[in-house]
Parts: C-alpha cells; structure tokens; sequence
C-alpha cells in the first residue's frame, strides 16, 4: 500500500492510502502539554494510543455509535475512514479536573452533580478557547443540528464509557472527543484514549493518564501500559 503523509500533528501523523475514502493514522510516541510548551517523548504511547482507541471505537459500534475505526493496521497504526473534522473539540466531564478546577475555583476530585458538556474552538493558534453553541452557528463551525447530534452522542459516549471503565475499577473524570462529517452523517473520530482520557484509579484515585507526563508524576511509560491492559482485561 502506498502512503503520503498528508498532516503531522504534535501526537499523530495522518498518511492518505489508496483508496481515497481511507486514512492511516500513525500514533506517535510524542507528547506535549501545555499548548506545546512542554514537549517529551513517552515510550510505548503511540501503541498504547493506538490499541486504547482502536479497542474503544470497536466497544462504541456496538451500542450504535459510528466511528471513523475500520482496523487496528498494526501495533501503531489505525486506518480510518477519511472524514471534514468539525472545527469543535467535545469535552465532557464527571469529575472536577483539570481547566474546570481553575476557571471555577471547584477542588479536584469534587463529583458534578451531572456531566457537563464544554465545546472549544479547535485551532490551537488561539489555545482552543471555551465557546458554546451559539459561537458555533455564528463563527459556522456546525449547525443546529449537528451540535444537537453530536451533544446527544457525546452524552451517551459518557455514559457507555463511565460504566465500561467502573466495571474494570476506574473513574472517567473527563475526555475530549471530535467528529467528523462523511456524506450527510457525523461519525465519532480522532482518538480516546490516556492523552485525550482523565483515568483515575478507583480505589487509590491514582492518575492513569496524560497528567502523569503534565505534572511529572513520574512512572508515566509504566502506567500508560498498566492502563492500557485494564482497558482491555
Ligand atoms: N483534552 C484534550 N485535548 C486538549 C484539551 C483537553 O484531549 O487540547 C482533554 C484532557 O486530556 C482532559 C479533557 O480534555 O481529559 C478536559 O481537559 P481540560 O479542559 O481540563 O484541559 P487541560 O487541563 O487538560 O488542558
């Protein structure tokens, strides 16, 4: 199979195939924090992004999510259908973590009563400010009806996931997701998994994710793989 790259971002880099429908995307084991101000290497990422996302997308199709996941192409590579991403990245929260804590002065680790929906510009040019739905139909990023759709799948996704990883003892305290449009349908895209994920040990409340590498908590290749097989256990 032939491949040009076609986009390199700061953790992946999008290859065209031969057929002009599909994409690979190759994981890499590069990782930046803080609008790339903090940049590092986290040995094993890009499988262990790759492997987290491809299991996750496939669980989602079965409750009737579409996704942009056609096969795991190797340990490091996902081939995926092409999609226009949406310009709007899809938070969606449990736990207090992270921005919420400093733009609402709410202490980490704080239950929300119920999940909160946030929608960010995607362009990192300008740090992915906070926007809301208006912003979105003014600046058309999305209609009315795609920010209603994929509000609706954003909530299920949450609610799919948040069970899938109590059942293996871990709290989802939030994650980011984009879509992408294909025709006249929106389909799930991008990646889920510790670099777009906030996992926390149930017990412990051990962080299993990209914070490791923000904080330097340190053990940061060794939990991204003991998160990636309770993942999948
Ligand atoms: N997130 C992401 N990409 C971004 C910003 C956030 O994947 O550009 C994820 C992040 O890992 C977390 C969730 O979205 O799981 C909420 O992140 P938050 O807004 O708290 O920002 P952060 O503090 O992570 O920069």
């Amino acid at each position: 199979m032939s491949k040009t790259k076609l986009y390199e971002g700061k953790a992946k880099i999008v290859y065209t195939t031969d057929d002009d429908n599909q994409m690979l995307i190759h994981f890499k084991d590069e990782a930046t924090a803080f609008d790339g101000v903090k940049k590092g290497k986290i040995k094993g990422k890009g499988i262990v992004n790759n492997k987290m996302s491809c299991h996750l997308f496939q669980y989602l199709e079965r409750y009737n999510v579409p996704t942009h996941f056609i096969e795991q192409a190797s340990d490091n590579e996902m081939l995926v259908k092409k999609v226009e991403i949406i310009k709007i990245e899809v938070a969606m929260r449990n736990i207090a973590a992270g921005h919420l804590c400093k733009r609402y002065g709410i202490e980490e680790g704080t239950d929300l009563q119920t999940p909160i929906l946030e929608f960010y510009l995607k362009d990192d040019s300008l740090h992915n400010p906070l926007i809301n739905e208006y912003h979105a139909y003014a600046l058309e990023l999305a209609t009315r009806e795609e920010v209603r759709y994929f509000s609706q799948q954003a909530i299920k996704i949450n609610a799919v996931l948040r069970s899938y990883f109590h059942r293996r003892d871990i709290l989802l305290v939030d994650f980011k997701l984009e879509f992408g449009r294909l025709a006249d349908e929106i389909i799930l895209a991008d990646e889920i998994s510790p670099d777009t994920c906030r996992l926390w040990d149930a017990k412990t409340r051990k962080k299993m994710d990209k914070d490791r590498f923000r904080h330097d908590l340190g053990e940061v290749e060794e939990t991204y793989k003991e998160i990636l097989e309770r993942t999948l256990a």
